[in-house]
């Protein structure tokens, strides 16, 4: 393998005021350490789907993303790394290459952009569109938006296998739920908080279960892993991409005490869960955590003026 990857990703101690006060031990997973351009939990989902595409002959790696998508740069980086050619099908057909820098940069590492509607971008999961573009772009491996499929549900079980300690909790960020499904399937007994992204967050509970679905469980460890679950959906500062000046004070605060960057969109919206349900005492005193930090920092360049670091 070309790419040179930072693994098992590093695991660090938080030392953290609040954390101490409330006798609760905080570590963080170091995953936006893994690589600089294909951060976190991107290259976990990516992980198993590539050797998959090593493994038979396909000619390209197809998957799906927005604008800003962090798993259109990660696939586009190990598309550049790995000499795999890479097409990614965005949606909006108003863009164009030169629209941003995540598009911009996605062309130039070599994948072939696809612009299309936000109509046909709908039909993303239909088997019957999947034949359409294995029909115009060949034998090409299709990847799920966001890597949202069983391949990288069980690359993210290697998170859990890194840690030779389980913790009490595990707290991780989710968009589609694929990482926490990862968590959720790799852990004994561990809890997960699963801290949604969106506004509404609680429809992840049915994506998680789907995806563990497909993994072979039984009915009753199915039930079994999904009580290991919960949800912290009041924590998305009004949805997808949003934030305010409590979110970036936040953030500052953290990185001063700390020294952790974390970002906007993810991690910060993650780790702010995390301090409130310390203060509340739903993460009880005497508890373990690991949080899980998934990357994102590239998405802080829109709003440096705003941050310490
Ligand atoms: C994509 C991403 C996530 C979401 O992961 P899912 O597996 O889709 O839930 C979390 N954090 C960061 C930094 C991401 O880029």
């Amino acid at each position: 393998m070309a790419l040179d990857l930072n693994l098992p990703s590093p695991i660090e101690v938080i030392k953290y005021e609040l954390f101490e006060r409330h006798n609760v031990k905080v570590r963080v997973k170091r995953d936006d350490l893994i690589h600089p351009e294909i951060s976190g939990n991107k290259w976990r989902k990516l992980k198993l789907n590539i050797e998959k595409f090593k493994e038979n002959r396909y000619e390209s790696l197809l998957t799906f993303g927005g604008a800003y998508s962090n798993h259109i740069s990660a696939t586009a980086a190990i598309g550049r790394e790995m000499n795999i050619p890479t097409i990614g099908v965005i949606r909006g057909d108003e863009l164009n290459a030169s629209s941003n820098d995540t598009l911009g940069k996605a062309q130039k590492d070599g994948m072939q952009l696809v612009f299309v509607s936000r109509e046909e971008y709908g039909l993303r999961y239909e088997t019957s569109y999947k034949h359409e573009l294995r029909r115009r772009f060949g034998n090409t491996l299709i990847v799920e938006e966001g890597g949202a499929n069983f391949l990288g549900v069980m690359g993210c079980t290697e998170i859990v296998s890194e840690i030779h300690d389980e913790p009490d909790y595990f707290i991780i960020a989710a968009g589609t739920g694929t990482t926490t499904a990862g968590l959720l399937m790799g852990v004994d007994h561990s809890k997960i908080i699963s801290v949604p992204v969106f506004k509404k967050g609680d429809f992840i509970r049915d994506e998680i279960n789907q995806l563990l679905e497909f993994s072979g469980l039984g009915e009753f460890e199915l039930i079994e892993k999904m009580n290991l679950l919960s949800l912290a959906t009041e924590f998305s500062f009004g949805g997808y991409g949003k934030f305010n000046k409590t979110l970036i004070n936040f953030m500052n605060e953290i990185y001063s005490a700390t020294g952790l960057k974390l970002d906007q969109i993810y991690t910060g919206k993650m780790f702010y869960a995390l301090c409130e349900q310390v203060k509340s005492g739903i993460i009880p005193s005497g508890s373990s955590v690991i949080a899980i930090h998934t990357g994102g920092i590239q998405g802080t360049n829109s709003i440096k003026d705003q941050l310490l670091f």
